[in-house]
């Protein structure tokens, strides 16, 4: 685990902000669908980079972005991120964490110390279908302890939802639904296979948009906001 990878700025990943990304490398699923799968399945082959150096250059940088967001790979398994999030916070920057929610209480912690300021989690498929995300153990149940976490925490809170076929359908959406009753707001992202881990999911055929739309309705009677993404 560590940082493999640091990028300029980018209006497009944190809303409302322009930020600088910073990439972890390792992650504890494999998502046959998963866009990045040199961080995950190699994240040796790339150098950690050092915390130091990175802080250094987000305070020469600070005049020109608002904020950071860390993403991978799955940042939460690195024991050393709130001490990096205690850098960036001492620059006076925003914080956006990229998770898929399975580490409930490190989340919970970096809420607590005031580390977050936008928090993405991931709602890949229903809670019983995350045994198929890895060969390892999984335990789902932790994605569900994420979410009771995160009801009513100060952060602006997204969920999101790649709309990969075979794994998110109509009753897909209604069972996340019914688990975020009530959340802020839900991004439902098209899927496009190019990259994707596994081959089986770089030959699926992404879903036309009005598909995604009709996603978008019926998640629209849970959450207060919706938005599609990728289309
Ligand atoms: S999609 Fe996210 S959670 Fe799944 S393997 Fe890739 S980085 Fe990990």
């Amino acid at each position: 685990m560590g940082i493999k990878g640091f990028q300029g700025t980018s209006l497009l990943d944190f809303p409302g902000r322009i930020a600088s990304l910073v990439f972890w490398g390792g992650c504890n699923l494999t998502c046959p669908f998963c866009h990045n799968p040199p961080l995950v399945l190699k994240p040796d082959t790339f150098p950690d980079l050092d915390t130091s150096e990175i802080l250094s250059t987000l305070a020469e940088r600070k005049a020109f972005i608002d904020g950071i967001v860390v993403s991978g790979g799955e940042p939460t398994l690195d024991s050393g991120l709130p001490a990096f999030l205690r850098g960036v916070k001492a620059l006076g920057l925003d914080v956006k964490l990229d998770t898929n929610g399975l580490a409930p209480q490190v989340t919970a912690g970096l809420i607590d110390q005031g580390l977050v300021d936008y928090l993405a989690i991931d709602l890949k498929t229903v809670p019983e279908r995350y045994c198929e995300l890895h060969p390892g153990t999984v335990f789902p149940e932790r994605l569900l302890e994420t979410v009771r976490a995160c009801v009513g925490a100060p952060v602006e809170l997204e969920y999101r939802t790649t709309c990969v076929p075979g794994w998110v359908d109509e009753d897909v959406i209604v069972r996340l639904g019914e688990l975020i009753d009530g959340a802020p707001f839900w991004a439902l992202q098209q899927y496009h296979p190019e990259h994707a881990l596994c081959e089986t999911a770089r030959g699926l055929e992404s879903y036309p948009p009005e598909r995604i739309q009709s996603f978008a309705d019926l998640a629209g009677q849970y959450v207060q906001r919706v938005i599609v993404r990728g289309v």
